[in-house]
């Protein structure tokens, strides 16, 4: 993992104190000496996350991080505020101020390198989303994602696993109001539990009596439903190993006890986010293949989509020497309907035109809008005859009702063209262009009607 961390301390040997840290770590290190300096790196550099020291002159950490946080331009970039020891309020201060993460002084070699690396991930996560919900401007992405990124406030779903009643009454307590929180006291439930319900985070506690929490980790970590849940490590003082093995396991953070409130708050927190950014990033990604794929008017496949697998199911008929059909629909003197009720009113017929045709059609043939007012279903297993009764119910379909625009009601009528695959020597091309020949029959023989091109 490589990120450009800023260290911001106005004193120069508690910067390079950290500086020399992660540096080891192979993260690149800018410093600032006072607040000034590091909001004009910010806004300038591209920062990834900031170590920032509470105690300055002049602009104290508090009112560094609130104006970052404050400003779009620095908002995402995430903070971890280094509070002295004991100083509850700092922190209490630091989180209204929006900082994301604490450590406190002296700073612990696993406890930065843990909180750093998990805060960079967010924020790679933040980028990624930033950076499509820009590209993607045109097709609405962008509203989608703000309007499930304010989602922030929705209460995470958590897990505790511990089997110790009194430590977890405390976590209870300290996330009432704050988390919609379930608790198993025996690991294997809890293990079964994590797996059936969607939480946004787990907690495990290090104490049984005897069991090995990082088995229940490593179980999580390697089942298909649990892989990207949030682990979260309640470990005791003294126990570096076991936390350092954990994190090897994939457990993404740890507290150590007595568990402090605003720690829980913010780790938790960070987690969630990762976890909702995450999922939400790979919705995006699925929703922008669907949307490539998609008609927007009518919701059935583009012409893309057609393009791409027209070729495969030939290919597959072909090699299987099963039959294959396709149609081409036309609505007849479209234009007059646009003119008459209007492009919108058009537009309605369109989308009602689609709704019967998916009616008529079965589920694995692929019904397609091939542009304007052209439909293309492709029927795989369809013999010509089939084909041409199934075009003649649609056309049926189509003339028999007439359409609702509005108040008003029009009288539509399609022509159809029909081909199926030959046998011996045939092509993609050749089958879609008897398929277009036996609509341009169509049109000519008269309109509302379907011809045939027999094989
Ligand atoms: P024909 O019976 O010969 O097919 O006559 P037609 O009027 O249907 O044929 P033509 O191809 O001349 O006109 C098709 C019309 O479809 C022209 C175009 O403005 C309209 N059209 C194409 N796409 C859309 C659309 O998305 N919405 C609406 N409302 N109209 C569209
Ligand atoms: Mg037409
Ligand atoms: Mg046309």
């Amino acid at each position: 993992m490589t990120a450009r961390i800023l260290v911001v301390d106005d004193i120069p040997a508690n910067v390079r104190l950290l500086e020399v840290r992660l540096l080891a770590e192979y993260f690149e290190v800018l410093t600032a000496s006072n607040g000034a300096d590091a909001i004009e790196t910010c806004e300038n550099s591209k920062v990834d996350v900031v170590l920032l020291d509470v105690m300055m002159p002049e602009m104290d950490g508090f009112e560094v991080c609130r104006r970052l946080k404050s400003d779009p331009a620095t908002s995402h970039i995430p903070i971890i505020m280094i509070t002295a020891l004991d100083q509850i309020a700092d922190r209490v201060r630091g989180l209204e101020a929006g900082a994301d993460d604490f450590l406190t002084k002296p700073v612990n070699d696993l406890q930065l390198m843990t909180r750093v690396k998990s805060l960079v991930r967010l924020k790679t996560l933040t980028d990624e989303l930033r950076l499509r919900a820009s590209t993607t401007r045109n097709i609405g992405i962008e509203e989608l994602l703000s309007r499930n990124l304010a989602a922030d406030d929705l209460k995470p779903k958590v897990l505790l696993i511990d089997e110790r009643r009194p430590s977890v009454e405390r976590v209870q307590k300290m996330l009432r109001n704050r988390v919609d929180l379930d608790v198993a006291t025996d690991p294997h439930a809890g293990f079964f539990q994590a797996a059936e319900t969607p939480y946004e985070c787990v907690l495990v506690s290090t104490g049984f009596a005897d069991f090995d929490p990082l088995r229940l980790c490593s179980q999580l970590r390697s089942l298909d439903r649990t892989r990207f849940l949030p682990i979260i490590l309640l470990a005791e003082e003294g126990e570096e190993e076991r936390i350092i093995r954990g994190l090897e396991l994939g457990i993404n953070d740890y507290l150590i006890r007595p568990v402090d409130q605003q720690e829980l708050t913010a780790r938790l927190r960070t987690q969630v986010r990762r976890k909702r950014y995450n999922d939400q990033l790979r919705a995006s990604v699925t929703q922008t293949i669907e949307m490539a794929v998609t008609d927007g008017l009518t919701g059935l496949h583009n012409r893309r989509y057609l393009d791409s697998h027209l070729q495969t199911l030939f290919d597959r008929a072909v090699a299987r020497r099963r039959p294959l059909s396709v149609m081409i629909t036309d609505l007849d003197r479209f234009k007059a309907i646009n003119d008459t009720h209007g492009h919108d009113g058009g537009d309605q017929v369109l989308r009602e035109f689609a709704r019967r045709l998916r009616k008529n059609v079965r589920g694995i043939d692929l019904a397609c809008r091939y542009g304007g007012e052209e439909f293309v279903v492709v029927m795989p297993d369809t013999e010509g005859a089939v084909a041409e009764k199934v075009a003649e119910r649609v056309r049926a379909e189509i003339a028999s009702q007439p359409f609702v625009i509005g108040t008003q009601t029009v009288e539509v009528t399609v022509s159809v063209g029909v081909s199926c695959v030959l046998k011996g020597q045939d092509s993609v091309a050749a089958l879609m262009k008897r398929a277009d020949l036996a609509l341009y029959e169509a049109k000519s023989g008269g309109r509302n009607r379907v011809v045939a091109k027999a094989a």
